[in-house]
Parts: structure tokens; C-alpha cells; sequence
């Protein structure tokens, strides 16, 4: 079965990936006007800046939402699994993907914690999982 990989290599997406590989959850910003840009874009919506840049996350998000996958549609995800969009703790308007297995209980606002899913080609993901409060 062939992997199912990202394209590392997009010019504005592909800092992400890079840094997901180092084991670091990045996000872009705008140097200028402080917002974040998500999906990561080089030029600011915002304000029209192209001053923009990579900022690293904490890695702590809260669980915004979440779907459980009960039929499989692919080999590499054998159901039931969850999917969740979680929001970053240090950039809330940046909201990122996730999958975990089975189907956990989960609650809305939930603290979650990156890790690093290692793919193939020394590619990686970021993937969330429940965290503990502080
Ligand atoms: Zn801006």
C-alpha cells in the first residue's frame, strides 16, 4: 500500500511540515499587524503586509470539535477513529487536524497536547491527544 504523505514542498505550507518533522507545532503570523495566518499564507489579509513569519506553538490546544469515523474508507484507517479540530492555546484563530484512535470520550474545550506522528520519508504529522489540566 503506498504511504499517504504530505507535500512538504509548498512554499507556504512547507515550513510546517519542516518543523513538524523537528518535532516543533509552528504557525505563520504577520510580523506587522500580529495576526496569525491560517492556512499560512506569505502576504497578511489583514493588514497587507508581506512581513509575515513562522512563530512556534506551546503545542496545547483546546478540542473545538470532533467527528467519529465508523466506517473505514481507507486501509490505512482502520474505523472507528476520531477526528478533532483543535484550536491553538497561544493562537486560537488557528485551528489544526487530528486523528485519534477509536472513539475516546472527549468534551468540548477539552485540553489537548501535540505529538509528532513519524511517516515515511522522514515526514511527520502533527496528531493531538487528550492532556491533563494544569
Ligand atoms: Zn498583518
Amino acid at each position: 500500500m503506498a504511504a499517504l504523505l504530505p507535500y512538504t514542498a509548498d512554499r507556504e505550507t512547507g515550513r510546517f511540515f519542516e518543523a513538524a518533522a523537528e518535532g516543533k507545532l509552528v504557525f505563520r503570523a504577520c510580523n506587522a499587524c500580529n495576526h496569525a495566518l491560517h492556512p499560512p499564507t506569505a502576504h497578511c489579509p489583514y493588514c497587507q503586509s508581506w512581513d509575515t513569519g513562522w512563530r512556534e506553538s506551546n503545542g496545547v490546544g483546546r478540542l473545538h470539535a470532533w467527528t467519529v469515523v465508523a466506517h473505514q474508507i481507507h486501509p490505512a484507517f482502520p474505523a472507528p477513529y476520531t477526528l478533532v479540530v483543535v484550536e491553538l492555546e497561544d493562537a486560537p484563530e488557528v485551528r489544526l487536524m487530528g486523528r485519534l484512535d477509536g472513539a475516546p470520550a472527549l468534551h468540548p474545550g477539552q485540553r489537548m497536547q501535540v505529538w509528532f506522528e513519524k511517516l515515511d520519508d522522514g515526514a511527520a504529522l502533527p496528531q493531538w491527544r487528550p492532556a491533563s489540566e494544569p
